[in-house]
């Protein structure tokens, strides 16, 4: 069967709410929302109607059945999750700032996300995928890269593609050897869906026209970056396609990269044409951000397609 498959963090994600309110008090908090940027992606892609499967961890704890019960009731294989019962699920807690930016306390390269193997049911699920989907914030341990370039490797000689999504944190590129991997996993990569200004993270030139060019020449097919609030673009070697974004009301900016990723990714597969995949993409970015929690935003074809309608008015 033709399965995307990732790989990664499994969170919760608690957050405050109220805008400004700080974690240096006691306050209200609003969660535990299903969270992790590999499940909120795959999530997206499940909701698409696209069989898929996740590889991770969770703690034998209730934040780890949230997560289970969720993937599982919107359709992503959870087989490739191991329940780790001396280690608990990893957390997120999030505070807003007036300015609309986020501050994040993770806990979770310390929680049974990080000790996730490739088990004998993650390789039966990696046997059956075409599609591999790498996310950079999975990527915060030698063990975990050396993992998910077994997982590149295995889909690979599938004959399948791989995606790539670099958000990691800027401070992990002093590591020379984050680098390389991640320049390892760039040379494997088809499909590549930076943020904004992350295009230049891996490339000589920080200038984003030459930053595409040097991307294309090491045999990435085709790249899509998103733009926040200023929609997205689509690059390869023919065609240059900016679209605007679709007008949302902005609640929770959490997880619209990782819907915006999913739903270009099944898009193409499904053989559509670049500018059709970053429209829905970006009307999933904006779905996204219009609902508090990280994974409350993911959509079908019929509501990006309800929705597309209603913007076109
Ligand atoms: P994160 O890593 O937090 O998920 P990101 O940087 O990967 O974020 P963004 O560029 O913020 O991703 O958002 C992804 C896509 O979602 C954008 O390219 C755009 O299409 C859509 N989007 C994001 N914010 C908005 C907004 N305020 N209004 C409309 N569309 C938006
Ligand atoms: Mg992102």
């Amino acid at each position: 069967m033709n399965k995307i498959v990732t790989m990664g963090e499994i969170l919760v994600e608690i957050m405050t709410t109220e805008v400004g309110q700080s974690f240096r008090q006691p306050g209200a908090l609003a969660g535990p929302y299903p969270s992790g940027a590999p499940a909120i992606f795959i999530d997206q892609v499940a909701k698409l109607n696209q069989p898929c499967g996740i590889i991770s961890s969770v703690g034998d704890d209730d934040f780890g059945a949230l997560n289970m019960f969720r993937l599982s009731n919107d359709g992503v294989d959870i087989s490739g999750i191991s329940v780790n019962k001396k280690i608990a699920t990893g957390t997120a807690f999030v505070t807003y700032q007036k300015n609309g930016s986020r501050d994040f306390i993770f806990n979770y390269t310390n929680s049974a996300c990080a000790h996730f193997s490739l088990t004998p049911s993650a390789k039966l699920l990696l046997k059956n995928c075409t599609h591999f989907h790498v996310m950079g914030s999975s990527l915060f341990s030698f063990r975990i890269i050396d993992e998910m370039k077994k997982a590149i490797e295995i889909v690979k000689n599938n004959g399948g593609s791989i995606s790539f999504d670099p958000n990691i944190r800027k401070e992990m590129l002093k590591i020379p050897e984050m680098r390389q991997a991640l320049n390892f996993i760039l040379e494997y990569t088809d499909i590549f869906l930076p943020s904004g200004a992350d295009i230049s993270m891996l490339t000589s030139s920080n200038k984003e026209n030459e930053a595409i060019e040097e991307i294309l020449d090491l045999g990435v097919r085709e790249i899509a970056i998103k733009r926040g609030r200023n929609g997205g673009s689509f690059y390869n070697r023919s065609e240059l396609i900016s679209l605007p974004p679709f007008a949302s009301d902005e609640v929770d900016p959490t997880g619209a990269g990782d819907c915006f990723g999913a739903a270009f990714v099944v898009c193409r597969l499904k053989g559509m044409s670049p500018e059709d995949s970053l429209r829905y993409a970006n009307a999933a970015g904006a779905l996204a951000v219009a609902r508090k929690g990280p994974m409350e935003g993911t959509s079908t074809f019929s509501e990006l397609d309800t929705f597309i309608e209603r913007c076109a008015k």
